[in-house]
């Protein structure tokens, strides 16, 4: 069965547009076709753009005279999520607080993108501020997951997520600061890429967590979240945390790697099916020579209460600059303490507001000893202990999520909706790469739903997950 042209991944579409089996025209054609034709049920874009006829032209041209030697996104239709700049476009982190913000210039990545003859096809829906797991906390109704639209696509990158899954972008940007790339991809099937802290810049990206938010793929397969990582990653002096590659000592290319296994946090709350196909996955890559060593990780049990301690702390600090005064939604009282109280009231949804007053409370000075400072003391101890346990092994796996894609509503208490992220936060407390990558199906309702596998590497160490992700999807690199 041949694939239309929107189902295409990055690497097919690149050499059909080699081949001249089709135009750049006809492939950015076929992708905005579908979305025009299916957004209105998945809400995945938020918007679809304009067809920039001349970025097309150019990138059409430079496939034809440059062939192999063009860069493999030239001419490729993207999806990018809301809250990473592209200038001229609306930028609104689905949020009523930049509902009208106009980005003044592009992210680096997009950048790195345009000079490469990348296409836009939109931006994505999220989480308001990329906080929450499911796209139920963005301003703008939520994005459905195209495996069953009664279920969420996960999030915050939800709507890339969705907009990939569903063939309307040959594949997407999103950006993880708890999980917001790898959770998604889990839930709607795809590869999902968290890099090493500071391998992207994340300069026009709308801050969050500073200190772990990273910019990263979505994509049908590893080759292509390759492909976009290599693009993408680099040193910025917009970003003075981006590092380059000579940060991290290069190790030496292996056949067959050692996968380190913490059966004592799958024990409990973990769902029998995702463990099932967890275990089964990880007997394909031993049957594939690789080999599995148990790994203890004691403090992992404190990664998520960490995580939002840390977390909500870093947006309160973040989210103060949206005051009414410089930018983005301005409600007028009759004091300038009725200015702030509105426009951050009118502007911020109950999630975001709920961050801020914890974020603010653990910083506050009767608290920070008690809460804040401990928990980066136990970032650092999370992380020793990850250094600890790679020194068995080469990636340490779980499955990315605890369960599969749940139906809206679900999870109403925001606690039940924070378990989501358990596995996942770990890499952005310490810095390290983490990859999802598709493990099978399990049945809800008679639909088979994705689930994914996780491995996080050592700093700087993507290259294992690419071959570890290779492993599993059976590709070759
Ligand atoms: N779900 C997590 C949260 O709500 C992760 C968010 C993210 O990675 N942006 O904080």
């Amino acid at each position: 069965m041949t694939k239309s042209l929107n189902e295409l991944s990055i690497t097919e579409a690149a050499s059909g547009l080699r081949a001249k089996e089709f135009t750049v025209r006809e492939l950015w054609d076929a992708c905005a076709r579908v979305a025009q034709e299916k957004n209105p049920e998945l809400n995945a874009y938020l918007e679809l753009f304009e067809a920039d006829g001349s970025a097309m032209a150019a990138a059409q041209e430079r496939i034809d005279t440059e062939g192999n030697a063009a860069p493999l996104l030239c001419g490729i239709p993207l999806a990018i999520k809301d809250n990473i700049l592209i200038e001229g476009h609306v930028a609104s982190a689905a949020s009523k607080m930049l509902s009208t913000y106009q980005a003044a210039y592009d992210a680096t990545v997009i950048t790195k993108l345009k000079q490469a003859g990348a296409l836009f096809l939109g931006r994505t829906n999220m989480d308001e501020f990329a906080m929450g797991s499911s796209t139920e906390n963005s301003a703008f109704g939520v994005s459905r997951n195209p495996h069953d639209p009664s279920r969420v696509p996960g999030g915050s990158s939800g709507g890339s997520a969705s907009a990939t899954a569903a063939h309307l972008a040959i594949a997407a940007l999103g950006t993880d600061t708890g999980g917001s790339i790898r959770q998604p991809a889990a839930h709607c099937g795809l590869v999902g890429l968290k890099t090493t802290y500071g391998r992207v810049s994340r300069s026009g990206a709308i801050a969050l967590g500073s200190s772990l938010d990273q910019i990263g793929p979505l994509a049908k397969s590893v080759a292509d979240a390759k492909a976009l990582y290599d693009l993408i990653k680099g040193a910025d002096p917009l970003d003075a945390t981006s590092i380059d590659e000579t940060t991290y000592p290069l190790r030496a290319a292996k056949d067959t790697l050692v996968i380190g296994v913490p059966r004592h946090l799958l024990a409990e709350g973990v769902d029998a099916d995702v463990r099932t196909a967890f275990e089964a996955t990880l007997a394909a890559l031993v049957e594939k020579g690789h080999t599995l060593v148990e790994v203890s990780l004691p403090t992992s049990g404190y990664a998520l209460p960490v995580y939002y301690v840390i977390m909500p702390a870093e947006a309160s600090t973040n989210l103060a600059r949206y005051d009414g005064m410089r930018y983005g939604k301005a409600v007028r009282g009759a004091t300038l303490l009725d200015d702030y109280l509105l426009s951050r009231s009118e502007g911020f949804g109950p999630e975001t507001q709920r961050r801020i007053l914890l974020g603010t409370f653990v910083l506050s000075s009767g608290y920070i000893d008690a809460y804040y400072r401990k928990a980066d003391a136990a970032r650092d101890v999370l992380t020793r202990e990850y250094d600890d346990a790679f020194a068995s092994c080469d990636v340490i796996a779980f499955p990315t999520t605890p369960s599969p894609a749940f139906k809206f509503g679900e999870k109403t208490d925001p606690v039940s909706m924070y378990l989501e992220d358990v596995f996942t936060v770990t890499a952005n407390l310490t810095g390290m790469p983490a990859i999802s990558v598709p493990m099978g199906t399990v049945m809800r309702d008679d639909v088979p739903l994705p689930t994914g596998i996780h491995f996080t590497a050592p700093k700087g160490a993507e290259d294992l997950l690419f071959q570890i992700g290779a492993a599993v999807t059976n590709e070759t690199l």
